[in-house]
């Protein structure tokens, strides 16, 4: 069992990163409205994440870290509803399967919290204070594995992948409040939005104020689907990494589909050899999206590809006329 965690980890668990984002993931979808990320040493020493959500029982706490038993699908039908972000089962037995992991929780109903160290040798959840909510710990990332601690890059680049997979997670849910601290230094405070004044403030903290001054604002709704966000102006260039966010039903996504769609509105009115930068959010019904092509979830697959593409491209493509100099 404990090999077949491990085999699975290699797929879900690549870098500090990697646990950062399951572990967030879980927290949005347990209904946390405040998420706390504390980091030592770029992640690779220890990873706290504490939420203010659900909380998870005290008699589930052994079940969650077990593999595929908190399967939220038990049906095809199901896998095509899927709304949360996990729905595998496999994040935490993976991670726990190649670090130290503690997973301390007090539920909503319950009166105390309780706390289960993995993998120890006979694990029993112990008293623990703790608010409703749950906080994972995860050490010593890789401390079992060697040949892959020995792929881990330094601790600033980790970090750095962990920062992009937060940001990444904060432009999808502007409702939930982010605090990242890495080696006790705050890197990264941002507050619930719940107005456009607000978003873009967070817009600033995250893709930097020029953005947000040299972007529009974007919304249009057509044939059951709608797309809003923000599109960089041609005056906006980005001298760093590709600004490129797009989110489909809050969850970021790697499309080839969408990307081609994207950079053809593009090409065609002002930026011709440029890349675009934009973050935006595509809605539709669940039913057309499958969300389960792989285990780390970037990629999807739309059920009427052309009608989405071609939505995708005259939406920016009409905007970005209307915005040529
Ligand atoms: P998945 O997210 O795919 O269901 P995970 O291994 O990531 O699988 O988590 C296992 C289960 O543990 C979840 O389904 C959930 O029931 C519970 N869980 C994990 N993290 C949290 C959390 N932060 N708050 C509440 N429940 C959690
Ligand atoms: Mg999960």
């Amino acid at each position: 069992d404990h090999l077949i965690n491990q085999i699975a980890a290699g797929e879900v668990v690549e870098r500090p990163a990697s646990v950062v984002k399951e572990l967030l993931e879980n927290a949005v979808d347990a209904g946390a409205s405040r998420i706390d990320i504390d980091l030592e040493q770029g992640g690779i020493k220890r990873i706290r994440i504490r939420d203010n959500g659900c909380g998870i029982p005290k008699d589930e706490l052994s079940l969650a870290l077990s593999r595929h038993a908190t399967s939220k699908i038990s049906s095809l039908e199901d896998l095509e509803q899927v709304r949360s972000l996990g729905f595998r089962g496999e994040a935490l037995p993976s991670i726990a399967s190649v670090a130290r992991l503690t997973l301390s929780s007090c539920y909503q109903e319950a009166e105390q919290g309780w706390s289960l160290v993995a993998n120890s040798a006979n694990p029993s959840p112990e008293p623990a204070a703790h608010a409703t909510g749950t906080t994972v710990e995860v050490y010593d990332l890789f401390f079992n594995v060697p040949a892959r601690r020995k792929f881990l890059k330094t601790e600033k680049t980790e970090l750095s992948h962990i920062e992009e997979a937060v940001r990444k997670l904060a432009l999808s849910r502007f409702d939930i409040s982010f605090h990242l601290r890495h080696n006790q230094k705050t890197l990264l405070q941002l507050n619930s939005a719940s107005n456009r004044v607000a978003s873009e403030r967070r817009l600033a903290e995250i893709c930097g104020e020029p953005f947000v001054q040299q972007s529009q604002y974007l919304e249009h709704e057509a044939s059951g689907l709608r797309l809003w966000g923000w599109v960089a102006l041609p005056t906006f260039s980005r001298s760093q990494a590709d600004l490129q966010y797009f989110y489909v039903n809050q969850r970021a996504v790697r499309d080839r589909l969408i990307a081609h769609a994207v950079r053809q509105a593009y090409q065609d009115v002002l930026y011709q050899g440029r890349h675009p930068a934009f973050v935006l959010y595509l809605e539709i019904e669940p039913q057309l999206v499958d969300v389960n092509a792989h285990p780390t979830k970037h990629e999807v697959r739309f059920r009427e590809g052309r009608l989405i593409h071609d939505f995708i491209f005259h939406t920016l493509h009409q905007l970005l006329a209307e915005l040529r100099p």
